[in-house]
């Protein structure tokens, strides 16, 4: 096994933060729970004790405006919830929500921004936040059609597939230690600051 960096893991590991003197996970990750493959590897690498799962409620927080609102995901296909004016949004209107149609039917080369216009209400308190947590870019740079992917696959199919997992402690403990130790059982030690250039068969 080669691997090009000096450590495994890639995006998705832990650190010790010298200055901080914690350990910090890169980048804020959570899986969901429609990503069936990442819970049958917990699963063959005997981690999925290590794994909270925090059910299928988004909380945001606007820091500028320091208000808080969360979305739950029923178990409904169909987001019912944004006929009651109590469960939506903050600031949003019920013919906002025609930017999921315009989401789902949107040309494979639109950004998000062009498909939903930063007009929408929904925009700066839902598909602005929600695109840099998924895609970790801009809406106005972040490919539509990708967005539209992980959109069907969770929120669309119900709470069932939109379930936040994330570490107990950290990605070390569940995902980076207990598969180097999986490996290691299997006889296979990477070879760090490897750089694969080159397979000839
Ligand atoms: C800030 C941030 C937040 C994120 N948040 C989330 C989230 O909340 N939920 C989520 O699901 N995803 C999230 N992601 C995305 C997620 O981290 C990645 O999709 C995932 O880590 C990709 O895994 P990977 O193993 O395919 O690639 P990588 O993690 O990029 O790993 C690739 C590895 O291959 C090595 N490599 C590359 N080329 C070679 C070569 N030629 N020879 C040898 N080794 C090589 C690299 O050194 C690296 O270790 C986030 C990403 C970031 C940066």
């Amino acid at each position: 096994m080669y691997e090009g960096a000096g450590q495994v893991g890639g995006r998705c590991r832990s650190f010790i933060d010298s200055k901080l003197g914690i350990e910090i996970d890169n980048g804020n990750h959570i899986i969901l729970s429609a990503n069936s493959n990442f819970l049958k590897m917990c699963n063959l690498i005997g981690s999925e004790n290590t794994l909270n799962f925090l059910g299928s409620t988004y909380n945001f927080f606007d820091c500028k405006n320091k208000k808080t609102w969360n979305v739950k995901i029923g178990e409904n296909k169909f987001p019912l919830w944004i006929f009651n004016k109590n469960s939506r949004i903050p600031e949003t209107r019920l013919i906002d929500y025609i930017s999921i149609f315009k989401l789902l039917s949107c040309n494979k080369k639109m950004t998000v921004q062009e498909v939903i216009g930063e007009k929408n209400n929904l925009y700066k308190n839902f598909w602005e936040p929600l695109t840099l947590g998924i895609l970790n870019t801009q809406c106005k740079e972040a490919s539509a059609q990708l967005l539209k992917n992980v959109v069907k696959k969770t929120f669309l199919k119900g709470g069932k597939y939109s379930g936040i997992f994330q570490p107990k402690k950290s990605w070390d403990k569940t995902l980076i230690n207990p598969m180097l130790n999986f490996l290691r059982e299997k006889k296979i030690i990477p070879k760090y600051n490897s750089l694969l250039q080159k397979i000839t068969i």
